[in-house]
């Protein structure tokens, strides 16, 4: 492992302890963020579901899948990226996070994104785009390049795109959303 992937760890295992989401009551453990700590691409998803949850890392499930094979598209792989959660404990039955649920993770959130200081943040899906764009709606916003400043973490850049698991089965979203990952590349080079 490298230092900075040490030190990562180190980040999660402190938070790990120190959370207050109420949600570690019932789920089976924190599912820290994963990959590449020097990643220009952090992506931020939801909450686990049931297979993080057993499996401890994000997307291992089918949107996990869906996922690899958009990166594939666009001439990536999983170890050239970071993924995490907005909520780092799975919802009893995949229910949707609570606020109070988000706010009890929002600063171990924000710690990791500061400690890989991406040049861009995907968000996946309107929970996540919610979390720092509270008035945007994903059927608008997806696909869509937005540049913002935040007290509390030094990216400024950042792309909405729907959330792989709502795209798998709904031929349209699905195809949305593979148009606009492979705005990627061409993003990267402009920030
Ligand atoms: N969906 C998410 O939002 N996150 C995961 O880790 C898995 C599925």
């Amino acid at each position: 492992m490298s230092i900075k992937s040490d030190q990562l760890q180190k980040i999660h295992e402190r938070w790990a302890v120190d959370c207050s989401c109420e949600l570690r009551k019932t789920a089976t453990r924190a599912v820290f963020g994963d990959g590449n700590p020097n990643a220009e691409i952090v992506f931020i998803g939801e909450a686990p579901g049931k297979n993080e949850d057993l499996g401890g890392k994000p997307f291992i499930g089918a949107a996990g899948k869906f996922l690899a094979e958009m990166l594939k598209s666009i001439k990536m792989k999983r170890e050239d990226i970071y993924i995490t959660n907005i909520v780092k404990y799975r919802p009893p039955n995949n229910r949707d996070p609570e606020p109070e649920e988000k706010k009890a993770c929002n600063e171990w959130l924000y710690e990791e994104l500061n400690f890989i200081k991406p040049k861009l943040i995907v968000f996946l899906g309107r929970h996540s785009m919610n979390d720092f764009f509270p008035e945007l709606k994903i059927s608008e916003a997806h696909g869509k390049l937005i540049h913002a400043k935040f007290e509390k973490i030094d990216t400024e850049y950042f792309l909405p795109l729907y959330h792989p698991a709502a795209a798998l089965y709904n031929g349209g979203m699905r195809e949305t959303l593979m148009l606009d990952f492979k705005k990627i590349p061409k993003f990267l080079k402009k920030i």
